[in-house]
């Protein structure tokens, strides 16, 4: 479960990228984060991930307190959420293979666990195929659905996914929102964060809608509509 209650971040002083967010997503739930740039999008999420802490409020992310998390905790926190980014920061001299079990071998997974599970993930994004690859020879959907995949293979409870489908084009953005359906059809918690106002349309879930640092609407009703405030 991921819960903010009244959080606020400054950067600095004149800087408040947020000014009192409170939101609760459940495990199992598909969540849209929307705003417009500088709404305060990736501060939600790196507030998640530990990256930053809040400067009041607190924020509860599947067990830890992140307002007190210690730092050595971090990374078991960090286990629990998968991050996919619009740029994939895929490794480029290592094969698709390796690219998904590298994650593995970061948390210490054992060589026999790896060999189950990276064929296991690949198989679920559709590129059992194209292990050997590397991600130079993959088409831009398929390296997103790569990207997908490392996120997925240490089975966290919940995938944070900032712009997906950014640098795709419709067909492949569907495609890959699709995906995301299914994974979370399959019990992982999603959070997209997207600006794509058709693809929202298309997958009716709970949209959140950030704006100046607050949440200004929240519900199953779409896409809401901020440019036009
Ligand atoms: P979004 O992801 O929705 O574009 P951000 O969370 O990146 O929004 O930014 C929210 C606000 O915080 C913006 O006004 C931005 O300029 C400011 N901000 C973001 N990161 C920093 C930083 N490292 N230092 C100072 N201000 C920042």
């Amino acid at each position: 479960m991921i819960e903010f209650s009244k959080v606020t971040k400054s950067y600095s002083v004149g800087t408040r990228a947020l000014k009192g967010v409170s939101m609760q997503i459940e495990d199992g739930e598909f969540v849209f984060l929307v705003g417009p740039s500088g709404s305060g999008k990736s501060t939600i999420i790196k507030l998640i991930t530990g990256e930053l802490k809040p400067t009041s409020g607190t924020v509860h992310v599947n067990g830890y307190s992140l307002e007190r998390i210690r730092k050595r905790e971090i990374p078991y926190l960090r286990r629990t959420v998968g991050v996919v980014f619009q740029d994939f920061r895929l490794i480029e001299n290592k094969t698709v293979y390796e690219n998904v079990a590298f994650v593995m071998r970061a948390i210490g997974a054992r060589e026999r666990e790896i060999r189950e599970r990276v064929p296991y993930v690949l198989n679920l994004v559709g590129l059992d195929t194209k292990s050997r690859r590397h991600p130079g020879e993959l088409s831009g959907g398929e390296q997103q659905r790569l990207a997908i995949a490392r996120a997925l293979v240490n089975n966290p409870s919940t995938i944070i996914a900032d712009e997906p489908t950014g640098n795709l084009d419709p067909a492949r953005s569907l495609e890959i929102m699709s995906l995301l359906a299914e994974i979370n059809n399959l019990g992982t918690t999603m959070l997209v964060v997207t600006h794509e106002m058709d693809l929202v349309e298309r997958f009716p879930r709970r949209v959140i809608t950030i704006d100046d640092g607050l949440v200004v609407h929240d519900g199953m009703d779409g896409y809401y509509q901020y440019e036009n405030q």
